[in-house]
């Protein structure tokens, strides 16, 4: 009974956000509810869920690892680890010098980062972390002074010192390093969380240059746009560079909590024994999902099912009512709408079965499994496409009342 559930949430857990179902099971891009409702997920557990769910290899991963060896310290090493690391260091393309730590979310990845930033700080006394408007890189105090968003940082202010934020224009960067004193400088390739937002042609490529030009990291969040988002493993490497640092989670143990930064270069010799570690960071377990799931993508090569699906997704949904454009890449997609009316499809979609998310007002993203095909597509045109006729259909009835 939804009343139920609901109560029992709003009585026990931490007040920090509503619950829209109470979900049980999961199989491939649909997940049923306790009331046996089946929804297909074109969220997927915000960009999380990249084999869907219940996937056998994810399935086999866990189910195998834990009958063997779940976890141990960082005092030790295990093959799992050993496997994982030197897998992101091939896929992110990092050669020899690369380095990898194991985290448990993008939150921890990019606290690790902007301690590599603060090493670095240390060498060159260029003191000050640069990071965009609209960004998201996480919650904890660390992370969240890099998210500039003043409902998510003035409750919690002070924040960490040492940060400023521009505007994502050539201009603002331009000027943020004429002014000097950059450590490093924080971007996402899409900004996710601002409604998959597309920096401006050319900006990650200028901000490589001006980082090196000035002796400053240039640390790249793949958290969401990583593991194969795009359509490209990360998505630097759709902009032709090599950063100094990239920060991974979400995606990339399919559902596991995994997280990770790779360095490349001679930010790999920043962190040195003592100055960083993690309980639970790459313990085998995680390290052995995160290894089926990224095998997996590899060998099934749904990578360019991803960049496949993701352009079918687009043209379909062009035709659809209140639809004005999209954005993003791969299965990263903003759908833009014509009216600020972003929360009420989200609604219509969920009360059809259908899982989609609202990050602004006029955008709606989704961000499916790779392993989608025909049938998901259909489904979720004919969903979406009826969500969007009843939001379109109250518009006229308020517009002519
Ligand atoms: C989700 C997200 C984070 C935070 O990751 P968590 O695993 O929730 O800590 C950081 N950066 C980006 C770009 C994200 O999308």
């Amino acid at each position: 009974m939804t009343s139920d559930w609901n109560d029992a949430a709003t009585r026990d857990l931490m007040s920090v956000g509503g619950r829209l179902a109470n979900l049980v099971r999961g199989e491939g891009s649909h997940v049923w509810d306790d009331e046996g409702t089946r929804y297909l997920d074109f969220l997927g557990g915000i960009a999380v869920n990249c084999l869907g769910h219940a996937h056998p290899a994810f399935v086999r991963a866990v189910e195998q690892q834990a009958g063997v060896l779940a976890h141990v310290s960082n005092y030790f090493a295990t093959p799992q680890q050993l496997e994982l690391a030197a897998r992101l260091k091939r896929l992110a393309g990092t050669g020899e010098s690369g380095r990898v730590f194991l985290a448990n979310s993008g939150t921890e990845a990019n606290e690790t980062a902007i301690k590599l930033a603060r090493l670095h700080a240390k060498k060159t006394g260029a003191g000050t972390i640069l990071c965009l408007e609209g960004a998201f890189h996480g919650r904890s105090t660390g992370a969240l002074a890099i998210t500039p968003k003043a409902a998510y940082q003035d409750p919690f202010a002070p924040l960490m010192p040492g940060v400023r934020a521009i505007a994502p224009t050539i201009e603002a960067l331009e000027a943020a390093f004429d002014a000097g004193d950059i450590a490093a400088m924080f971007l996402e390739p899409i900004q996710g969380e601002a409604g998959v937002v597309e920096l401006p042609e050319g900006f990650v490529a200028r901000a490589r240059a001006l980082t090196e030009h000035h002796g400053s990291l240039l640390i790249i969040d793949e958290v969401q746009t990583g593991s194969g988002r795009t359509g490209e493993w990360f998505g630097f490497q759709r902009e032709g560079i090599t950063p100094d640092a990239i920060t991974l989670a979400k995606g990339v143990a399919g559902g596991f909590p995994v997280g990770a930064l790779i360095t490349f270069g001679e930010a790999s010799e920043l962190f040195s024994p003592g100055t960083h570690n993690s309980t639970f960071g790459g313990n085998p377990l995680a390290s052995a999902v995160a290894n089926a799931v990224l095998d997996h993508i590899e060998r099934g090569d749904l990578l360019a099912n991803v960049t496949r699906r993701g352009a079918e997704l687009r043209e379909g949904v062009s035709a659809l009512p209140l639809v004005s454009g999209t954005r993003g890449a791969g299965l990263l997609i903003g759908i833009e709408l014509a009216h600020p009316v972003a929360a009420d499809v989200a609604r219509e979609a969920m009360s059809r079965g259908l899982i989609i998310n609202a990050p602004t007002a006029d955008v709606i993203r989704i961000a499916p499994a790779y392993t989608i095909g025909e049938p998901e597509i259909t489904e979720f045109l004919d969903l979406f496409g009826q969500a969007l006729a009843a939001v379109a259909e109250n518009q006229t009835v308020e517009a002519t009342a």
